[in-house]
Parts: C-alpha cells; sequence; structure tokens
C-alpha cells in the first residue's frame, strides 16, 4: 500500500496503532514540552508527529492516524506534497531571503499573478503577501480604511480572524481567544449572521432577517458613510463551519456596493478547493473587493494574501504595506507548486467528492444518533452540530467524548463552534477514499459507543 502518492511522500495509507495513544515517545516528548512551552500554546492530540502525507500523520512511536484535520485546513494538498517539496527545496538551496522590500525576486511576483487570475472577479487586481492570516485580514483593514479615509470595521457574530490585538476584537468568541487580552482595538462593530440552524424564526427566514438587522445595526448605530470594510467568511470556520443562509451574503454585499464600504471576503480557511471552488464565494456568484487568503495556499509553508480591486490596492502609499518576511522565497515557491497541485489533481473535484461521502454517511448517522442536531459544510469542510437530544441545547461535553474516542482509535478530529459542540472535518484533499470510509466507520462507532 506504500505506493508514492502526489500528495506527499510515500507513506503507508492505512490506520496503523502499535501503543496507546499517545504513546510512551509522544508522552515524554509532552512532558518535555509542558516544561519548556508556553502553557497558552495547546495542543489539540499530543501525538509528536515525525512523517505525514496523503490522508495519514506518523508519530514517534510508529502510529499512523488518519488525518481529518490538515492542520486546520492548511494542506489541502497533503503533506509534503511532491511540487511543492520540489520548488520549495530548490528555492531553499538558491536563496532564502532578502526581503522583497529590499531587493525583490519572482517567485512574488509569480503567486500574485496567480492569485490575481484565480479569485473571482474579472477585474484589474493587486496583490500583497504576509505571513499569516492575522495579519492579512489587518492589511486589509488597513487597505479599506486608507481608500475610504474612513475607520469602522463590521464583523458577524460567530466571525473568527485570529490573535493579534486587531483579529481578536473582529474574532466573536471570547474564551479561548481573547480573555484576559484587551482592550481590544476601537471601531469594531459586531452584526447578526445568518446561521440557519440556529435562526430564531426558521431557517427559511435566517437570510432575510439577518440582513435587515445586520443593515439595521450598521445604519442606526455605526452610519452606513462612516465603515470602511464589511468582513466576513463565506462560511465561518472556527464559528462551527456555519453557512450563512442563501441569500444572506449577497445582501450584504449589495449594501457594502451602494454605501462605498469595502466588501473582504476572509477565505483564509475556505480557499484553495476546500470547499470544491477555488474559494467558497463562488458559490453565490460574490465578487468581494478584497479577498484575504492564508491557510491553504502553500502546502504548509507559512503565506498570506491580500488581493482585490486595483485601485483599492494601489491607493496605499509606496511603503505602507509589507514586511520583513512577507512573501518569503521559500514559502512563494511552496505556493506555485501548491497551486499546481490542486489544477494537476483536479482538487476541486476531489474536495466535490468527498463533501458527497461525508454528507451521506453523516446525514445516515444523524438519522440512528439523536445528539447529532446538524449535518453541515460544503466540499471537504464539513461539521456537525451536536445537542442535547430532543433539543438545540449544545452539547460541548459529549463532543469532547466523541473526538477523544476517535483519538484513541486514531483519527485525528478538530472541535470547533461558539458553544463548543462542533466536530469538524477537514481531511486533506489527496486522502484515498478508503480512509475517508474508514475515518467515518471510526466516527460511527464513537456515537454508538456513547
Ligand atoms: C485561521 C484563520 C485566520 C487567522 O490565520 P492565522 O494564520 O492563524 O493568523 C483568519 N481568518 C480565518 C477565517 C481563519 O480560519
Amino acid at each position: 500500500m506504500s505506493s508514492p502518492l502526489p500528495g506527499g511522500p510515500a507513506l503507508p495509507q492505512e490506520r496503523r496503532l502499535v501503543t496507546a495513544i499517545p504513546g510512551p515517545k509522544s508522552q515524554e516528548l509532552h512532558a518535555r514540552k509542558l516544561g519548556a512551552v508556553a502553557a497558552g500554546v495547546g495542543t489539540t492530540l499530543p501525538v509528536y508527529i515525525t512523517r505525514a502525507g496523503g490522508g495519514v500523520v506518523e508519530d514517534v512511536d510508529g502510529n499512523s492516524l488518519i488525518d481529518f484535520g490538515s492542520g486546520i485546513a492548511v494542506t489541502n494538498v497533503g503533506n509534503a506534497a511532491e511540487l511543492v517539496v520540489e520548488k520549495a527545496s530548490a528555492q531553499l538551496a538558491a536563496f532564502t531571503h532578502t526581503c522583497f522590500m529590499v531587493t525583490p525576486y519572482e517567485g512574488y511576483v509569480a503567486v500574485a499573478e496567480a492569485l490575481n487570475e484565480l479569485t473571482p472577479g474579472d477585474h484589474e487586481k493587486r496583490t500583497a503577501l504576509f505571513n499569516s492570516g492575522a495579519e492579512a485580514v489587518e492589511n486589509a483593514v488597513k487597505i479599506a480604511r486608507h481608500y475610504t479615509k474612513r475607520t469602522a470595521v463590521v464583523v458577524f457574530d460567530h466571525g473568527y480572524h485570529g490573535r493579534t490585538n486587531l483579529t481578536m476584537g473582529m474574532t466573536a468568541k471570547n474564551m479561548p481567544y481573547k480573555e484576559g487580552f484587551g482592550p481590544f482595538a476601537p471601531e469594531v462593530y459586531r452584526v447578526p449572521v445568518a446561521y440557519p440552524y440556529r435562526w430564531l424564526t426558521g431557517p427559511e427566514n435566517a437570510a432575510d432577517e439577518a440582513a435587515a438587522a445586520a443593515i439595521d445595526i450598521i445604519n442606526k448605530q455605526i452610519g452606513a458613510h462612516n465603515v470602511a470594510a464589511i468582513v466576513i467568511e463565506p462560511i465561518q470556520g472556527e464559528g462551527g463551519f456555519i453557512e450563512p443562509a442563501k441569500g444572506f451574503l449577497p445582501k450584504i454585499v449589495e449594501f457594502a456596493r451602494e454605501n462605498g464600504i469595502v466588501f473582504v471576503a476572509d477565505e483564509i480557511q475556505t480557499g484553495f478547493c476546500r470547499t470544491g471552488q477555488w474559494f467558497a464565494c463562488e458559490d453565490e456568484g460574490i465578487v468581494p473587493d478584497l479577498i484575504t487568503t492564508a491557510k491553504g495556499i502553500a502546502g504548509g509553508l507559512p503565506l498570506a494574501a491580500v488581493t482585490g480591486r486595483a485601485e483599492i490596492m494601489d491607493a496605499v502609499h509606496g511603503g505602507g504595506l509589507g514586511g520583513t518576511y512577507g512573501g518569503n522565497p521559500v514559502a512563494c515557491a511552496a505556493a506555485i507548486g501548491s497551486i499546481e497541485t490542486m489544477k494537476q489533481l483536479d482538487l476541486n473535484a476531489k474536495a466535490q467528492a468527498i463533501g458527497e461521502t461525508m454528507l451521506t454517511r453523516l446525514r445516515a448517522m444523524q438519522e440512528k444518533f439523536d445528539t447529532i442536531g446538524d449535518v453541515r459544510g460544503r466540499g471537504a469542510m464539513i461539521a456537525i452540530e451536536l445537542v442535547k437530544p430532543g433539543t438545540k441545547e449544545p452539547d460541548p461535553q459529549t463532543t469532547a467524548a466523541v473526538a477523544a474516542a476517535c483519538h484513541q482509535q486514531g483519527l485525528l478530529v478538530l472541535t470547533a463552534g461558539t458553544y463548543g459542540n462542533v466536530l469538524r472535518f477537514l481531511p486533506p484533499l489527496v486522502i484515498p477514499q478508503e480512509l475517508l470510509n474508514e475515518g467515518l466507520d471510526i466516527l460511527e462507532s464513537a456515537f454508538a459507543g456513547l
């Protein structure tokens, strides 16, 4: 079963448990971690990884776990994907850094060209590169403020945008992201999002009512003419894979257009084939003014971008944007390899197929297990929301128990959600079908064993 995969090194594509999870070597390393690494840096599952590729991660004890996390939607093309390794290695040997702001190089320009082409809309675009998602969001706000000469930023319930001061303020959830870390940047305002499962008057009313409520708050409490940017994830990630009810996003975009507000799509988690499209906005034909990307862009190397309308992006004076490492040449080479892999392997089609398998199986599980309140998502970005049976009361305890049971059986799953009651599934898009099915079998037994 050890065939070389375009999506990673020639690792046996199998689940293999040879110790308890975590095993003795992982436990030893974890003791070192606790003595050396700041306690605030948590880990979901303390198995220490030595190799990863395709649909598995291998640990120091020789266990091979099925990966339903992709390092949080990063290794869409697989871990150590062939072209990523090849291009990044060549770049590593040629030069590692000059600082694009000092003496530039082609890789940065090539990534900018690729993003300008791949992102929605056929208008003239420009791109600037950064290191992390949070940095991209910060820069989108900087650019929107500079362009509009306005200050207010509108974000949404359940939104997540990062851990820097501004992006913490833009993030909805207090624990663990914001607790004790304030004060936060001013001029950030939060409005409702059309969360179908939890919309009080029913999912069918969510789009209209949530958009009306959001617009009303903007008009009454902020003043539309004071708003520089509206920033939203087309599918909310950390918030629990909430797909805003159809029709909600277009209404918000229309409002932004009518009022000279820059509409920013934060596609950091949803981008790069994750949802079965290059970008999740495409499903409703939305063309954002600016789009932030990171996670899936470079096959695991740190890279982020803001891409958008040339007149907005170019409004900022020379030297106003940048950073020492932004658009590092090795990360850019990895991004070129990653994007090429997505095209070669048609990872949009792969993501759609993963979505079909997952949604079918999970909906069948929902019939059997009444703790599964909602099944949702698109492509390889799928989640289930767990509730107390017969109610919509969130059940974070059962969520944690199911995740722990999966981990014990060698399936890496992540939790999410404002109420901590969402299990989210983000397999690498190159995961073999048998491993996908096996992972879902493990999940099903975890529910059966509750
Ligand atoms: C992860 C994420 C961020 C922050 O990215 P970092 O690279 O962790 O700073 C911002 N927005 C969304 C939607 C994300 O999923």
